[in-house]
């Protein structure tokens, strides 16, 4: 890995971004990769109908490895203020440019873990419109 990613991610890992909970969240996701034991919450507030629905704050809890946690940091930084149709197309691919990183096999739910509860929030918001 990269020094100077390292350096990112563990100041991410440190001091998280957005860490804590909403007081009335419209969507609350549980995310856990047991291969690891990272565990998250992800609160968000979206404002809106459908896929122009707007995140307007989000912030997570959780337990879990510095890739898990600093790759929860960036990405509630990230979706603040985006629509969800903007959202969709999250994938490991944009969470691997995201962080900065290549990320070895065995660190793929690590890193997603975020991106897997991010796509609970918006299946969640779009199915109940
Ligand atoms: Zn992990």
């Amino acid at each position: 890995m990269d020094d100077l990613y390292q350096e990112d991610l563990l100041d991410h890992y440190k001091h998280p971004h957005n860490f804590g909970t909403l007081t009335d969240p419209s969507c609350r996701i549980q995310e856990q990769n047991s291969s690891c034991g990272d565990a998250m919450t992800l609160d968000v507030s979206v404002d809106g109908e459908g896929e122009q629905a707007i995140i307007t704050d989000v912030k997570f809890v959780g337990n879990g490895c510095a890739i898990s946690m600093a790759a929860a940091s960036k990405l509630t930084d990230h979706i603040k203020g985006k629509t969800l149709a903007e959202l969709k197309t999250i994938d490991f691919e944009f969470m691997q440019n995201l962080i900065g990183t290549v990320i070895s096999p065995g660190r793929v739910k690590c890193l997603t873990l975020s991106a897997k509860a991010l796509m609970q929030v918006l299946n969640s918001t779009l199915s109940s419109k």
